[in-house]
């Protein structure tokens, strides 16, 4: 049975089909603190199933070498392993498998792109490199509710050029302010970088109206993924943006391994990031010439096992369907906020119950500090992320430092969503 016809089979997800995508997640099936792990943590990192972590073990058991190198057979295994990695992992994304950069990141993908821009001196590049040349009178324009990943690579770019970074406010739900966007795209704006899915209110950003005004002025248009690609169908050509960055840990996938997704042609305009072998034509003492992306971009030794356990996560939510899991989470997303708003003294960050969300909700407990909140959640056997969950600027924006994050993923059952709002209903009189 091929892929697309498991998808037409199956209907929405239910709390039955989820216990049995549980089972293939032998990490979920513990105690912590002596009660029945609850993992709503899966926004900071997921858990993977078996046969991602086998996809690893038999790479490493039957086809561990160097790629692209060596002459020899096991070699040859390996290089296949990881090319058809990165063909699984481009389609994943909508991408053609040359326009897909292994990186260790997110945060590594958008600096890679950050340090490309006003940087295109280094090495023989293109002549349409001049797109990533950047200087003062330029301006790049973020939004309110970035991660730090995709705010501190930008403002580091604005101090090396002499560059403007701005900001597309939020309105107080924490949603873009869009008529202030239209206003701050101008003639002027180089970049316009932005997260799809916010990690700390779960809003989903309008990212076709967004493109629609940089398209306006020739802007480049940046996606950050990391909170899309794991949860809601995602096509890049279709959005139309420039580049996009995900990270696999919070895809089903280990550590270490993530990708960059960028139109061909800039691509192989951009400077290289970092440079040494595997990566060049020919060297002499003197220069070096490039291989076209994406092997322009991946210098060293690469993390070929990560990747080909990376691409086995994808073909695990493919199979499961990405529309069946965005919808799954769509609905603990909002029980949860229902559920919050409901409880005295809790304060939810972000737009409140009705309007679509991601599965996650940030939320204040009057009186109790996060942390406290995290470690009474904790000793429940309830996991979630306590702090300002590298999201500094907008808390500051909401009127907090801090706040905790329940985030859900597509073995979270609505028992979980229940448990944790029982839980949650215990803090301010626990705290007294
Ligand atoms: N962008 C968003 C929206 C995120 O939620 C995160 C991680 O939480 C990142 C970027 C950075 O991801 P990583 O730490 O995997 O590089």
């Amino acid at each position: 049975m091929t892929v697309s016809t498991l998808h037409d089979v199956h209907g929405p997800l239910n709390d039955a089909e989820v216990l049995r995508i549980r089972n293939d997640f032998p990490i979920l099936d513990q105690d912590v603190n002596g009660r029945p792990l609850v993992y709503l943590d899966s926004g900071a990192t997921s858990q993977n199933p078996q046969s991602v972590m086998e996809a690893e073990q038999e790479y490493y058991e039957q086809r561990n070498a160097a790629v692209h190198r060596g002459a020899h057979t096991l070699a040859v295994h390996a290089t296949d392993a990881f090319e058809d990695a990165r063909e699984t992992v481009a389609a994943f994304i909508g991408a053609d498998s040359n326009e897909l950069v292994w990186i260790e990141n997110a945060t590594a993908g958008l600096n890679l792109i950050a340090y490309s821009f006003g940087n295109a001196s280094v090495g023989p590049v293109s002549a349409a490199a001049g797109r990533f040349a950047l200087s003062a009178g330029d301006e790049v324009l973020v939004t309110e509710m970035e991660h730090h990943a995709n705010l501190i690579p930008w403002q580091e770019l604005c101090r090396r050029t002499g560059a403007t970074l701005r900001f597309i406010p939020v309105h107080d739900n924490g949603t873009l302010d869009m008529a202030a966007a239209a206003g701050l795209i101008n003639a002027k704006t180089r970049v316009l970088s932005f997260t799809h899915v916010s990690n700390v209110t779960g809003v989903i950003n309008p990212v076709a109206e967004l493109v629609a005004l940089a398209r306006r002025t020739g802007a480049l248009v940046v996606l950050d993924a990391c909170q899309s690609a794991p949860h809601l169908p995602l096509d890049v050509k279709a959005l139309d943006v420039d580049f996009a960055v995900f990270s696999g840990h919070k895809m089903l996938a280990p550590t270490g391994i993530g990708g960059l997704y960028g139109r061909a042609e800039l691509l192989d305009a951009m400077p290289p990031f970092l440079t040494g072998g595997s990566m060049i034509t020919t060297v002499t003492m003197e220069e070096a010439g490039y291989l076209p992306a994406p092997q322009r971009f991946e210098a060293g030794t690469q993390p070929i096992s990560q990747a080909v356990a990376l691409a086995a996560a994808c073909n695990y939510l493919k199979e499961t369907g990405m529309d069946r899991i965005h919808a799954w989470e769509a609905e603990l997303g909002e029980r949860m906020v229902k559920g919050l708003e409901q409880i005295p003294g809790i304060r939810v960050l972000g737009p409140e119950s009705g309007v679509p969300r991601a599965g996650l909700a940030a939320f204040e407990v009057a009186g109790v500090h996060a942390h406290d909140v995290g470690q009474y959640l904790d000793a429940a056997g309830i996991a979630v992320r306590v702090g300002h969950h590298c999201a500094q600027p907008l808390h500051r924006r909401l009127g907090l430092n801090s706040s905790t994050r329940a985030s859900a993923y597509l073995y979270n059952t609505t028992a979980d969503v229940d448990a944790f709002l029982a839980a949650v209903a215990g803090v301010r009189s626990y705290f007294g």
